[in-house]
């Protein structure tokens, strides 16, 4: 997850940096070029919006939605209704900006829905409204009073230097300050969307009203968009959800590149099915979480998967048995001194056999994993045999008693 959230922070400030490199070069494109330039975000918006909804992340395609409308009005591809009309266009959008600002924080505090549903129709009505609030806020005889966006907020000599009324940069700067907890918290596609979405926002008002850097700016947004949905794709299918570890299909291909050389071993918790029972099953969630978190990290070269179930496996390439037999022993033994807390809040399923009692505090738990191991010298098999082996290896070193490493 940490990775996801790197990547996010890293990939954003890269991409606007190549734009803003290329920003220079991009008033100059030959005539035919320019319409390419201006129309390109709208294929690009209509396949993150499919994407987006084929992924079940509707709160991305509402947002996907209204910068589609309001880039079309921004970019003067829809005009406004004459009952509208005169507006200022610098007020329209200075408050366009914030009102997509006050969408991406309710859609981003809010929950997935069907589109489907009354819940999905009411949204697309809302989503389709909104730009109206805007409209009509800037046109000639509002009662809107456009001072209101020109309150001084920092000191003179920084407010002077903003490209942007101080109001709109201290509401833009704390959107972007909750996006960046929410991106750290679950940097899934849809955070990450609306923070490269939010970026390319701020930097194309920037720009505005040079449109040429307007419409380049939105489009490298919606390229990092389509990233990120396509990154989550990966993730979804190469992941386990649960321990975040790599997943069985992952496995598979890690497995078909194997050299000549190699271990694996086979690890599977010893008597998961009772403390399930027990405890329940939120509590058996938690408990695969921290075993997977010290397979994750149990070092000598190995890379770990889970494999199904209560099941890891720990591929070493380029490793034999006897270096990384002590690799497995040491897992074994922090796995079987951890003291795994069992919170009070998940608690258990079924009344405890001793007190017939439901025990709702903490409580410490002892957990054992049983792990068996194969390489491939010794066999020169393939490495699906010799996974064979190294489970018929872990069934062994359950009939000796749990607990312990077998070859
Ligand atoms: P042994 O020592 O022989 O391995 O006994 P065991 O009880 O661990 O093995 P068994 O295969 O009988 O049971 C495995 C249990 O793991 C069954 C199932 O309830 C539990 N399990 C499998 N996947 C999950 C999961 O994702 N979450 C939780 N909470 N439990 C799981
Ligand atoms: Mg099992
Ligand atoms: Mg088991």
């Amino acid at each position: 997850m940490i990775k996801a959230f790197i990547s996010t922070l890293l990939l954003t400030p890269a991409f606007f940096a190549i734009a803003l490199l290329l920003l220079p070069w991009i008033d100059d494109v030959p005539a035919g070029l320019k319409m390419i330039r201006h129309y390109a975000s709208y294929p690009l918006l209509l396949l993150t919006m499919l994407l987006s909804l084929s992924f079940n992340q509707t709160r991305l395609f509402f947002v996907l939605y209204l910068t589609a409308i309001f880039l079309m009005l921004i970019l003067g591809d829809v005009r406004p209704p004459e009952v509208f009309l005169p507006i200022d266009q610098f007020i329209f959008i200075q408050l366009v900006f914030l009102f997509y600002l006050l969408a991406v924080l309710l859609f981003l505090f809010s929950k997935e829905c069907n589109i489907f549903s009354v819940r999905g129709f009411l949204r697309l009505i809302l989503c389709t409204a909104l730009p109206v609030i805007p409209l009509l806020l800037a046109g000639e005889h509002s009662f809107f009073n456009p001072d209101w966006l020109s309150v001084t907020i920092f000191p003179q000599e920084i407010s002077q230097e903003l490209p942007l009324p101080d109001v709109v940069v201290v509401f833009y700067l704390i959107t972007m300050c909750l996006l960046l907890v929410s991106l750290f918290l679950k940097p899934a596609a849809v955070e990450s969307s609306f923070f490269g979405l939010l970026t390319g926002a701020g930097l194309a008002l920037y720009f505005f009203p040079e449109m040429a850097k307007v419409e380049f700016i939105f489009t490298i947004a919606l390229v990092l968009v389509l990233i990120f949905i396509l990154r989550n794709s990966f993730y979804l299918a190469y992941r386990d959800e649960l321990t975040g570890l790599a997943g069985r299909r992952a496995l598979r291909e890690h497995m078909n590149k194997l050299g000549a050389q190699y271990s694996i071993a086979m690890l599977d918790i010893d008597f998961f099915k009772k403390f399930n029972d027990r405890y329940g099953h939120d509590v058996g969630d938690q408990v695969l979480k921290m075993v997977a978190n010290y397979i994750a990290r149990a070092g000598g070269g190995s890379k770990a998967f889970r494999y199904g179930g209560e099941e890891f496996t720990l591929v070493f390439p380029g490793r034999e048995l006897k270096d990384v037999k002590p690799v497995l022993e040491t897992l074994r033994e922090e796995i079987a001194e951890a003291k795994f807390t069992v919170r009070g809040k998940n608690r258990p399923k079924h009344k405890t056999k001793k007190t017939g009692k439901t025990s709702a505090s903490r409580k410490s738990e002892k957990i054992t994993i049983s792990i068996g191991i194969a390489d491939s010298q010794r066999t020169g098999n393939t490495p699906e045999e010799v996974l064979k082996i190294a489970d018929k290896a872990l069934y062994r070193a359950k009939k000796k008693g749990r607990n312990r490493v077998s070859t």
